[in-house]
């Protein structure tokens, strides 16, 4: 049977309350909340509540969950006020720089941002 959630994944135990975090939105789908350590005035990482380790394991019926976490991001860009643009960042895998394995997206804004990435 398929695993919905890891009881040893950081980003579960945030969806189930057991670490605090600072929650923005949150809908039967995924949730939002603030990046511990802020890379730009607004960095929110926008989730699944179902537990998947990264975009690369996302299986083929993910694809209106991934619709939902990109619409999900535009949706707070616009209630964080982010007129001006902003960058939405998914790391995956060790070259992508993915650090918790449950998929994220980043949404960064506030700054101008560089290009290329580091
Ligand atoms: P990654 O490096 O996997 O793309 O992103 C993981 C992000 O999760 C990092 O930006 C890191 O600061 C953030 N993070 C890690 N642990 C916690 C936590 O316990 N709470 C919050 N709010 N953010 C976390
Ligand atoms: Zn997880």
């Amino acid at each position: 049977m398929k695993r919905m959630t890891d009881a040893h994944c950081i980003f579960c135990r945030i969806v189930a309350g057991e670490i605090p975090a600072e929650r923005v939105f949150e809908d039967e789908h995924c949730l939002a909340f603030r990046d511990l350590h802020p890379q730009a005035p607004v960095h929110l990482l926008v989730i699944p509540k179902e537990h998947i380790a990264s975009h690369a394991h996302a299986a083929a019926d993910h694809t209106p969950l991934l619709g939902h976490l990109m619409a999900a991001v535009a949706s707070l860009a616009r209630s964080e006020r982010l007129d001006r643009g902003y960058r939405v960042v998914g790391n995956t895998g060790p070259d992508g720089g993915q650090t918790v394995d449950h998929l994220h997206l980043h949404l960064l804004g506030g700054r101008a941002m560089g290009w290329p990435p580091g």
